[in-house]
């Protein structure tokens, strides 16, 4: 099965209501569809979608990796080969995690497809039920709490609540969503970086009361003694997101005892292949972690799922990006029952178009 071709191009779709973080706010989604072909005549999907502010990718700098580095450093290779198109792929350029990521999961599309077999099968098998929390943007307090309380009647048990502004405020909106919501729903809150070390002591310690099941990167991206200082001085546990790209800064947060739960993304990680790493050095560190996207349409969305449903310590789903599009142009792959999501019965990711 070997690589005969591959192609990009770009795939949008619009937001339900724009996504507002401490760092970004976007109303639609624009990504770059891959579509590796091989001389057997299968076809693998991936997607890569450019996040500027965390992972430095964008549409130009992804369409440039895939097509005049990663292309050319992969042509002609079976894809059976694994270890070899993965190796030469991250050797061919540096960074550009997000086009080696649509690269990966179009690789793992053919292997599910050349032996007829859904992907969460082929890596592992472990569920085929899984549970994404739901995204609260941050804004107004009241907003959040009307948007809170819509997924809780929507079906959502676990509500991962965006924070990192002003503290002092980011504690009132805490206080008004767990009153409104009430104590069965969990919350787990994401601060995108949002705050200094010392800042983020204080303020998580006054937000345990209000039952928070983990804080997500609290303190710069680059500050890993401060990721630390804050998960030894405060008992709610603490994830690590934009500090985690590699299994080599998964390795390093890990020694450190930086942080209690990583947070894999494919975007970051630079595809599968990684995520799986990670995953098996936090597993054998009795380190569980979630999955997590960017604002992606459904190709890599779904790429994301079948990884997570694969192993039992991914614990923790944040996958709603592709639930938060107003429409959305694939076709197959993961669908939505409010929180519950499903895998579609055909071999690889189960994508069977695009509009
Ligand atoms: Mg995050």
């Amino acid at each position: 099965m070997k690589i005969k071709d591959i192609r990009v191009s770009r795939i949008k779709a619009p937001l339900k209501k724009p996504f507002r973080t401490a760092l970004r706010e976007v109303n639609s989604v624009e990504d770059v569809l891959v579509e590796i072909e091989t001389d057997d005549g299968l076809v693998g999907l991936g997607e890569a979608a450019p996040t500027a502010v965390i992972t430095g990718d964008i549409l130009g700098s992804i369409e440039d990796a895939i097509l005049n580095y990663i292309r050319p450093a992969i042509l002609g290779m079976d894809v059976l080969d694994t270890d070899r198109v993965f190796l030469a792929m991250d050797k061919c350029i540096l960074h550009n995690s997000s086009a080696k990521a649509a690269v990966d999961m179009a690789v793992y599309d053919l292997l599910g497809k050349y032996y007829r077999v859904p992907l969460y099968k082929l890596l592992g098998g472990y569920t085929d039920r899984i549970k994404t929390d739901i995204t609260i943007s941050i804004n107004e307090i009241d907003e959040m709490v009307e948007d809170s309380v819509r997924a809780v009647r929507d079906g959502f048990d676990t509500l991962k609540t965006k924070v990192g502004g002003d503290y002092k405020k980011d504690i009132e909106r805490v206080k008004a969503i767990r009153e409104a919501v009430g104590p069965g729903v969990k919350i787990r809150l994401d601060a995108n970086q949002g705050w200094r070390p010392k800042d983020a002591v204080r303020v998580i310690n006054a937000l345990e009361r209000y039952d928070i099941e983990l804080i997500e990167q609290p303190v710069p991206a680059w500050d890993i003694d401060g990721l630390a200082d804050v998960t030894r001085a405060v008992s709610v546990p603490v994830m690590a997101d934009e500090a985690l790209f590699s299994p080599n800064d998964a390795l390093r947060l890990i020694s450190m005892r930086a942080c209690d739960i990583l947070n894999i993304k494919l975007m970051k990680a630079g595809g599968i292949h990684n995520a799986l790493k990670i995953n098996y050095m936090a597993e054998a560190a009795g380190i569980e972690c979630m999955v997590g996207s960017m604002m992606e349409c459904k190709v890599s969305v779904t790429a994301a799922a079948h990884f997570a449903a694969s192993t039992h310590n991914v614990t923790r789903l944040d996958l709603d990006a592709a639930y938060l599009l107003a429409d959305d142009p694939v076709a197959g792959g993961i669908s939505y029952d409010g929180p519950d999501i499903s895998f579609a019965e055909g071999p690889g990711l189960g994508i069977t178009g695009i509009r």
